[in-house]
């Protein structure tokens, strides 16, 4: 038993960072599965017959001290990690699979589930405690509940695999990512790029004892050299660097990853008795089929490629104007799509930075959040942080009474991986009468502050900021009786409504005057550079949704058929991407080796949901957009029909409880221009 396993006492329950010690994790998680696996015996041996309470709601509640160390241990190895902590992942990710397989594969438990779920007509539940035991019986019969011994062995030895695979393609990543520096000792190199980018590419090397200017694959390096560097083959050099991730035939190779991860997941769909391993996720998902998916992504290609194909002709003509260029390649993508939008808007984000203080946008945040639900943001510092970056909050109503602990961890270092998410330290839930509140964290990786300047955030910066609070605030305002049913544990394509719908607001006038003003004058941005934002947010929207569709589709090729004979990873990509491609295909480069959005994380067969999502949020934002961005019955409606209620019920039913109908694919395609 370390401190992991005991009640943490601390302020709100946090978690004591500064006291953990790594060598506690295996020993704690050990303990945590006893502690676990008792609490399961109890229900199981229960002599009274099952229950809603004895059985769902018992099982419901069980495990909580496991799950809380869990959450810290994975967060931490996301966005504190080093190879310790990626070790004893390793140890602990098997423990934890064979644990819950433990779960769903005990017949005993099963018995008692199926007959209450056998019951459920008899029984007078609430809608959230009837998707409570729907979610539980599925999560037993979608697990194999239902198949033989030996089948069940099989399942079990799947999913053992599979879970070690994700992980090693994901360290792959990250060790191809830290391993490559692209190290300039001539200035010349860098023309073109922003004085802040070059600033940084040069401490990056001071902090590495070496003259010159450092550039990585981290974003935060990649982008602006990417975007802005004029030296076309310094361009090509560092972008086949990023796209060659996992494809180098070397010990961190993920194309037999690839592929072993996509037969395993098929075999275990068959095994379950699905056609594939789309067919299985699906059937929890608002889309509900792979054939609705693919229709939804071709149908949005159908509308979207004239468009896109309208904006590559006039990006490859503006480069052949400015600078002879022939064939238009994927290095030129970005930086001639700047310089264009530069001529065309007068727009660049350096124009726009200053006016984006991390701390101003943050605040700006927390003003709608305000706005909009009557929260209150107030930092606090009497709470452990796991890095001295880390910003913590405490988070109340309009009546003072406790919403949620916010950690917001904003800088790149070298045991974060790449990207910004959001997560949970503590679940929200009602238990014994108590509402429990929740602890959510935004990870992500911003530009950090320099010697001379502060943390200034590029447009696109700010916008990811605003998404990842959308998460937040699903988190935050989460206000259910079951955990398993709270806040983000929504169906996959639902769950980016929050945070996309939060976007809007970077672009509206009433929005950008609370917290837009220049870092140094405190001048409010200019009606005009607002005018322009708004103006060149459908900027290349055609070329940027062929690009999602394409993710989708390869997302579905993968995972929607057979993939027993896919035997070239590479080949297949190259005709998944089929119709969506307008660049010539680099030879050297796949995207599925470094795809951890659905070989690694939770997005397979789910990559859709981000378009899919974008429907809802125009859709939505639509209705606020009628009423006023800050119009409070808007928002009220939103709060309790849609960020409260997590998974308690249908997302299209709370959908339409919210917009009074169902969301239409038209308003997406308003907003981006392209409905003609
Ligand atoms: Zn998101």
């Amino acid at each position: 038993m370390t401190l992991l396993n005991k009640p943490f006492n601390t302020p709100y329950n946090t978690a004591p960072f500064s006291k953990i010690k790594t060598e506690d994790y295996l020993p704690s998680f050990k303990t945590g599965i006893k502690n676990a696996k008792a609490e399961i015996d109890a229900i199981t041996n229960n002599s009274d017959a099952p229950t809603f309470k004895n059985t769902i709601e018992a099982l419901e509640y069980s495990g909580e001290a496991l799950d809380r160390l869990s959450s810290l241990f994975f967060n931490l190895n996301s966005a504190e990690t080093n190879e310790e902590i990626q070790k004893i992942a390793q140890e602990v990710s098997p423990l934890l699979s064979e644990f819950s397989n433990d779960i769903t594969l005990n017949e005993d438990l099963f018995k008692r589930v199926k007959a209450v779920y056998d019951s459920k007509s008899t029984l007078e539940l609430t809608t959230e405690q009837a998707t409570l035991l729907d979610k539980k019986y599925k999560g037993f019969s979608r697990n194999g509940a239902n198949l033989p011994e030996d089948k069940k062995e099989k399942l079990r030895a799947i999913d053992k695999a599979l879970s070690q695979l994700k992980l090693k393609f994901g360290e792959h990543i990250l060790a191809e990512t830290n391993k490559f520096e692209m190290h300039l000792t001539n200035e010349d190199d860098l023309a073109g790029l922003p004085d802040g980018a070059k600033e940084a590419a040069k401490q990056l090397a001071e902090s590495k004892d070496k003259d010159g200017w450092l550039i990585t694959l981290d974003y935060p390096s990649y982008i602006p050299f990417m975007t802005y560097a004029d030296n076309r083959a310094l361009r090509e050099k560092l972008s086949k660097a990023f796209g060659r991730k996992g494809f180098q035939n070397d010990e961190l190779d993920n194309k037999d990853i690839v592929l072993k991860i996509a037969k395993l997941r098929f075999e275990r769909a068959q095994l379950l008795g699905y056609k594939s391993h789309a067919h299985f996720v699906l059937e929890e998902r608002m889309a509900e089929t792979p054939e609705k998916v693919t229709t939804f992504l071709n149908d949005l290609l159908d509308k979207a490629k004239p468009a896109a194909q309208k904006e590559f002709k006039k990006l490859e003509n503006f480069a052949k104007d400015l600078d002879g260029i022939d064939q238009l390649q994927k290095w030129d993508s970005g930086y001639y799509s700047e310089k264009l939008k530069q001529k065309l808007f007068d727009l660049d984000d350096e124009q726009l930075k200053p006016y984006f203080k991390l701390e101003n946008v943050i605040n700006g945040a927390f003003q709608v959040a305000e706005k909009l639900f009557g929260l209150q943001f107030e930092e606090i510092d009497t709470i452990d942080k796991y890095h001295e970056d880390v910003l913590t909050y405490k988070v109340t109503d309009a009546e003072g009474e406790l919403v949620s602990i916010f950690y917001a961890d904003f800088f790149p270092r070298a045991g974060k991986r790449n990207g910004a998410w959001m997560t949970s330290y503590k679940p929200q839930m009602i238990k014994d009468g108590k509402n429990e509140r929740p602890h959510i964290s935004n990870v992500c990786n911003f530009t950090k502050p320099t010697k001379s300047k502060p943390s200034l955030l590029t447009f696109n910066e700010v916008t990811t900021l605003f998404h990842e609070f959308g998460h937040g605030l699903h988190g935050m305002l989460a206000n259910t009786t079951y955990p398993s049913l709270s806040g983000t544990s929504v169906f996959w394509d639902f769950v980016e409504l929050p945070s996309q719908i939060l976007e809007n607001w970077c672009y509206q006038k009433e929005a950008l005057e609370l917290f837009a003003k220049h870092y140094e004058t405190g001048e409010v941005i200019p009606m005009a550079l607002i005018d322009k934002i708004t103006a060149s947010s459908t900027f290349h929207e055609g070329m940027q949704t062929l690009r999602q569709i394409s993710f989708g589709l390869l997302d579905m090729s993968w995972h929607g058929i057979d993939p027993s004979n896919i035997k070239d990873v590479k080949a297949h990509e190259v005709e998944a991407f089929g119709d969506t491609s307008l660049y010539p295909d680099v030879a050297e480069n796949c995207m599925s080796t470094s795809f951890s959005h659905i070989f690694q994380g939770g997005y397979s067969s789910g990559y859709y949901s981000y378009k899919w999502a974008e429907v809802l949020d125009a859709d939505a934002f639509e209705y606020f957009k009628e009423e006023g961005i800050f119009n409070r019955t808007v928002a009220h409606k939103f709060k309790t029909y849609i960020l409260s209620q997590g998974g308690t019920e249908n997302p299209m039913t709370l959908y339409k409880k919210f917009r009074g109908q169902e969301p239409q694919p038209e308003a997406l395609l308003r907003r981006a221009g392209l409905l003609k």
